[in-house]
């Protein structure tokens, strides 16, 4: 099998969400960036309270899942139904909205870094009306793993493979089974693994500069999403200042995707229901 190259890179663009959190959007910033089964990818980082302060106030979703990774900060989730998970640093929230679910998303702290990930993966048709579910992740749940030749990486989701061992993440057996490493590298670094032939996969890099595959092409710059070609093995080596880069990988659903803010179903009809059940009151019932 080939290995995997950098196929195509999808620049973040700033935008802003909820009551007006600043947020780099590169997966899902349009209909064409999206990357099956992944909806969308967002990075909020900033030392700025007035670019987090007002948090994602109550909001509904349906249809697929809500991956938050804390890399520095403290938000509170908090649902209609009363359900509350308190996301620290290093921290991971793994929703299932299913049919559906309203909830807010509240930083807890006034001042200095909130930093982290939100990503969507999206459901199967199968699975788009499942009654919603969470796993709250603490940082001591996430295996850290000392790679060779320097650097680490934190697996949430998938098995990693490194020195002869095998790690799982918490993160198992979901349909799409994808695959979530946060991999840190010293300058020069190197970081080697295959993925399942026939998942979609992607890097996005947080930190540094970062040489995908053969490297034939420019390397991957900060706050870009780095498109992984077909094939199983990629290998990702860092620039001479070190390299801090999310990697994603998951089976592709190959259906049709309707989506209408954070209601993500198949067919239009379907969104209209979405739309017409949260007014009524019945997302959730
Ligand atoms: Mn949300």
């Amino acid at each position: 099998m080939p290995e995997r190259n950098l196929k195509r890179v999808i620049a973040a663009t700033e935008t802003s969400d909820g009551a007006g959190v600043r947020l780099r959007r590169s997966i899902g910033q349009s209909p064409l960036a999206r990357l099956d089964p992944f909806l969308m990818l967002d990075e909020f980082g900033t030392d700025n309270p007035q670019d987090y302060i007002a948090g994602f106030p109550a909001h509904p979703h349906r249809g697929f899942e809500t991956v938050t990774y804390m890399l520095d900060g403290h938000m509170l989730h908090e649902d209609h139904l009363g359900n509350r998970g308190d996301l620290r640093s290093g921290d991971v929230q793994w929703m299932t909205a299913g049919r559906g679910i309203i909830h807010s998303e509240m930083p807890q702290q006034t001042e200095g870094r909130m930093r982290g990930f939100q990503l969507w993966i999206n459901l199967p048709a199968a699975e788009k009306m499942k009654p919603a579910a969470y796993r709250d992740i603490p940082a001591a749940a996430i295996p850290e793993v000392r790679l060779p030749g320097g650097g680490r990486a934190r697996v949430i989701a998938g098995t990693l493979h490194s020195g002869g061992a095998d790690t799982p993440g918490p993160i198992q057996g979901l349909g799409t089974e994808p695959i979530y490493f946060d991999i840190g590298l010293p300058g020069g670094g190197e970081f080697r693994h295959d993925l399942p032939q026939g998942h979609n996969a992607f890097v996005y890099l947080y930190e540094g500069v970062l040489c995908v595959g053969a490297c034939d092409s420019q390397p991957l710059q900060r706050r870009c999403a780095g498109v992984l070609g077909a094939g199983v093995a990629v290998t990702l080596r860092a620039g001479a200042e070190g390299a801090r880069l999310i990697l994603l990988a998951a089976r592709p659903l190959n259906e049709p995707v309707a989506q209408y803010g954070p209601f993500v179903m198949n067919t239009r009809e379907e969104l209209e229901q979405a739309v017409r059940d949260y007014q009524s009151g019945r997302l959730t019932a």
